[in-house]
């Protein structure tokens, strides 16, 4: 059966692993097996015409109608599957990657994530005879204009409008010449908060840097801050599913520490209530909740897992250390310009981001990636269990080691030949020795190969 689903959907260097003629059979297989209408939007690349048309087309040929909602962030075309009517979405997007890259999203039919079996129910599909509809079966497409306002309204909607706008806020935002360009802005505008922006002309080339929001690229944000005094700087990748924040000093925070401070901040307005996130992100986050009465459930790596453990559970807030942040009471994704909406009101009603996180409990983290061939994989987490007989261990996504002094969490890539290592201390040297020993550990074994 030919693989085409990895960890975010489908998605690869443009008419090289990604052609006109993999996305058409994607229409096709997709409209197969979830019969009715699809939503589609895209982002800002370049690609994104050729892969909506061809993606559309196939869908079109089976008989199945298209709604083209334009340029959106991810999060948006997924609130506009949760409240209408349609069978499920596709966003054309690459997230995060670099331009030449782009990709094809599935949405289900209440705007969560494709489930893997959903997935693997295409794949099947990909490879077999589908037939086509006859000529006057054959679907239409819609172009619906004007969706940014109807998104930024239902954030708008979970809000406290009134009070964002009397703190008279000044924040700094970057768009990463992205979709969120047609959002983001828009929200703050409506929310009554000054927006110094950078990178909101969405660019498929990504001019202003890589669409990854790390500290290394979100250099003009951090002295942007500084430079103005302003409360805040936020950032999107590509597709806005993600933002990541800089604090009133210009310092860059990473995804756990943000995850720690908004679950703190919602679950004490809550009085109570669950987290999820991924076993890899900070144990701040335990503490922090736990020290005001809620609890945090921890699932393996990957935001749908995450959203799904919320439905289950009924939590309230979740998300993962790379920024994406999922809102219960809005939709069980990770959506970006929430989280934008749920900073403003956290730090309105906390005081400045720099002394939550100075509050927070303090912890170093080391994170690695040594190359290692796929089919070494299995043997080698085999291998790193065998040499920790004895402690306390969690096997729910690679192979966890809990001790009294921190943790480390060793995982094959999903998606690439390679294998991770997480640790984490509240001692810099622990950590650092922590993350040598296992790091020795994959190396003595890969030469032992
Ligand atoms: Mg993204």
């Amino acid at each position: 059966m030919t693989k085409l689903f990895g960890t975010n959907g489908v998605r690869g260097v443009i008419n090289e692993d990604l052609t006109s003629k993999v996305a058409l059979q994607v229409g096709k297989a997709l409209a197969a097996v979830t019969p009715g209408t699809i939503a589609i939007a895209t982002d800002a690349r370049y690609t994104c015409e050729m892969l909506l048309s061809a993606v559309s087309s196939g869908i079109m040929a089976v008989g199945s109608n298209v709604i083209f909602l334009g340029m959106l962030p991810t999060p948006a075309l997924q609130y506009y599957v949760k409240t209408h009517n349609v069978a499920g979405g596709v966003m054309i997007t690459a997230s995060h990657n670099p331009p030449e890259f782009n990709g094809i999203k599935v949405i289900a039919s209440d705007g969560t994530e494709a489930t893997p079996e959903q997935e693997a129910a295409i794949e099947a599909k990909y490879d077999e005879f589908i037939p086509l509809a006859r000529w006057d079966r054959v679907g239409s497409m819609k172009t619906v204009g004007g969706y940014a306002d109807e998104y930024v309204n239902s954030i708008l909607s979970k809000l406290d409008v009134d009070k964002i706008k009397e703190a008279n806020l000044t924040v700094v935002l970057d768009c990463a010449n992205g979709a969120s360009a047609y959002t983001s802005p828009l929200l703050l505008k409506k929310l009554g908060v000054r927006a110094i922006t950078l990178n909101c002309n969405p660019q498929g080339e990504f001019p202003g840097h890589r669409s990854e929001p790390t500290e290394d690229n979100l250099q003009d944000l951090i002295s942007m801050v500084k430079k103005t005094g302003a409360v805040l700087g936020m950032a999107h990748d590509g597709d806005a599913d993600r933002c990541v924040f800089v604090d009133n000093e210009g310092n860059y925070v990473p995804g756990d520490v943000a995850l720690a401070v908004l679950g703190k901040s919602l679950i004490k307005q809550n009085g109570g209530g669950i987290v999820v996130t991924s076993l890899a992100a900070s144990s701040a986050i335990g503490d922090s909740i736990s020290s005001i009465g809620g609890e945090v459930i921890r699932t393996a790596i990957g935001s749908p897992k995450v959203a799904r453990k919320m439905m289950e559970v009924g939590s309230i807030f979740g998300g993962e250390e790379n920024g994406g942040l999922i809102f219960a009471d809005h939709q069980y994704c990770r959506d970006g310009a929430m989280a934008i909406g749920r900073m403003l009101e956290c730090i309105i009603e906390n005081g400045p981001l720099k002394n939550q996180i100075d509050a927070l409990p303090k912890y170093h983290s080391v994170r690695l990636k040594i190359h290692c061939p796929d089919n070494f994989k299995a043997d080698l987490i085999s291998y790193i269990d065998k040499s920790t007989e004895g402690f306390n261990k969690d096997y729910t996504d690679g192979l966890k080691i809990i001790t009294d002094s921190g943790w480390v969490l060793v995982r094959p890539s999903g998606t690439e030949p390679l294998f991770r290592i997480y640790a984490e201390s509240s001692n810099k040297t622990t950590v650092e020795q922590m993350a040598k020993k296992y790091e020795e550990m994959v190396v003595t074994f890969l030469e032992s190969m």
